[in-house]
Order: C-alpha cells, then structure tokens, then sequence
C-alpha cells in the first residue's frame, strides 16, 4: 500500500444539515466521503471511512469543529461493505451507541467474505475457472490478504430491503436498493431538495466496477440500477469519491454505452478466439496489471461473460475445470 497523501480532513456543509467529510484512503482512491445529516434530534452518519488512524482522526477532528459529539450519532447507515466504507463500524459502535443499518444482500456477502476459508476456497474455484495460472493465483492472494482482513463482520440492528425512509431535519431521506457495484449497495433520495447520496454506485470520473459473484447477474442489476436512477429527479449527485456533481442522467447514458462498448469487444476477442476469462482480459487491457488490479479486471470480464450468457450471446462450456466461451 502506498503511504498517506497529504489530503482529507476537510469538511463543509454542502446543502443545510448535511456535512461532506473527506476521509483518507490508504490507497490511490484518495479520499471517501462520508455524510453526516443533521436529524430532529442529534445526527445521522452514512458510511464511516477505512480502519485506519488517519480516516478515525480526520473524522474526529471534523466532529470537533463541528461540535458534535460521539453520543450525538444517533444512527450509522452504510451503502455498502467495501472496507472503505465500513471500516470503522466496530469502533464507533461502542463510542457513539447508535443502531446500525444495513441491507440484508450486502450483509449476507459480508458473512460469506469472514468464513476465510470457504471464502478462499470459492476464490480459488473461481480463477481456476477463468483460466489463471496457479503461478498468477498465489500473486493475487497474497495481493489481496490486507483487503481480506479489512473486512469484518457487523451486527447490524436493522437490514434494510430498500423503500425505507429515514426522518431527517430537513426532510426525508429515501433508501434505494442500487445492486451492482455490491449486492446489497443503497442509494438515499432526497426528493423534495432533488438530492442522491450516491455512494459506489454513481462515482462521476470513475466506472466503478462490478461485484461479481458466481451465479449472479451482477452487470444486468447495475444496468437497471443506473435505469432506477435516471428516472429520478436528480440535480445534485453527492458520491462517496470525488466532489459533488451535476448531471446524473448524462452520467447513466455514457456509462451504459461505456458497459455496451465492452460487452462488445468481449464478443469480438471471443470471435476472434480468446476463450477463457483470463485470455479475454490479458487482451482488453493489453498491459502490465498488478496482481490486485488484475482480479478486478478477471471479475470485471466474467461478470460481462455472464450478462452476455444470459442474452444468449455467448455459450458457456463449463464441463472442465477452466470454462471456455463461444459466440
Ligand atoms: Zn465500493
Ligand atoms: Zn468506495
């Protein structure tokens, strides 16, 4: 991991009762925002940053100076389990008492990701399917152990299903069920203020990426996520990376034709004989990737593989242990 940059820390007050508060990330992301959203009575916080000193100081030092205290978090809400976003769950539960919620889908990958070893087991099945050397495997385990250990298990005191609301000083705030990015990752709507608390799923200078899971459609529930939200009234968007933007709609079309595009290429590298996800991948991106980056972009390709199979674009031949795919 590369060391701290010298950034996060800053927070403002983007719209009345709700506070940006730029926390650091360890790696090239930089910063998440988390959202603290001043409630009838004391504070509702989404989303918490990574399990580090520097996020647990930055966010601190920006309830300081707001003077808010740990007990006046009255609520802590997550988008979803990326350990940039849940990282610091088990120790403000203790400082700040407050209730957490969760959708129900993100919990029960959460639970799936902590039982290591079935995780690693699964993990393995998975890049051996998608044509990844043994050599490559080892690469991409011991590039994923900092992140593995990031996760953790929650107790969340409610799961959220999405159509809940949540009373807040200045209206209510809507939960939208966005799976795609996670399966379980939440949106919040503001409807009267037209304002979407986006987290991963809406990120304005990044695609972000697809949580794949075998068996799952996870590009088609991205896709119609993005349809789910470019029906709303949008007129700011507040992401969980980046700062706060305009444009939500323009944003859903160039990112469905950007996962158009793709599919795509991955027809005509299949056409033109690359049959493994691994074969498909080394000639999408057709440069070095470091070991993590590369289980992205395998993850990336099978979840495109698995929406193309299920549009019956391309076949699937897994009757040996590396799958191969054909138009
Ligand atoms: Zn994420
Ligand atoms: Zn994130």
């Amino acid at each position: 991991m590369t060391p701290y940059l010298e950034i996060g820390g800053d927070y403002r007050e983007v719209v009345p009762g709700i506070h940006m508060l730029e926390l650091p990330l360890p790696f090239s992301l930089g910063i998440v925002n988390v959202w603290l959203v001043r409630l009838e009575s004391g504070w509702l916080l989404i989303d918490t940053g990574m399990h580090t000193e520097a996020c647990f100081d930055a966010l601190a030092r920006a309830l300081e100076g707001l003077s808010v205290e740990w007990r006046d978090i009255r609520r802590i809400l997550l988008t979803h389990i990326h350990p940039d976003h849940i990282g610091l769950v088990p120790k403000l539960i203790p400082l700040t008492g407050s209730p957490l919620d969760l959708h129900w889908a993100d919990n029960e990958l959460l639970i799936q990701i902590t039982e290591k070893d079935l995780h690693s087991d699964r993990e393995t099945e998975i890049l051996s399917a998608a044509g990844v050397s043994s050599g490559m495997r080892e690469l991409v385990y011991a590039s994923m152990v900092e992140i593995q250990q990031s996760f953790v298990r929650l107790t969340p005191d409610r799961l959220l299903s999405g159509g809940e609301t949540v009373a807040t000083a200045h209206g209510a705030l809507e939960v939208i069920w966005t799976p795609g990015h996670s399966p379980g990752h939440v949106c919040l709507y503001d409807r009267e203020r037209r304002l979407l608390i986006s987290g991963d799923h809406i990120l304005e200078h990044i695609s972000p990426n697809i949580g794949w899971q075998p068996g799952r459609d996870a590009l088609g529930e991205f896709l119609s996520s993005l349809d789910r939200i470019a029906a709303l009234d949008v007129d700011l968007v507040l992401p969980s990376h980046g700062a706060p933007f305009k444009g939500h709609r323009e944003w859903v079309r160039k990112t469905q034709e950007h996962h158009a595009e793709r599919c795509a290429r991955i027809v005509a590298l299949v056409e033109d004989g690359a049959s493994t996800a691994h074969q498909i991948a080394a000639r999408l991106w057709n440069r070095h990737l470091s070991p993590f980056h590369y289980r992205f972009a395998i993850f990336e390709v099978l979840a495109h593989l698995e929406y193309l199979e299920r549009r019956e674009v391309l076949h699937a031949d897994r009757s040996a242990e590396v799958h191969h795919w054909t138009r």
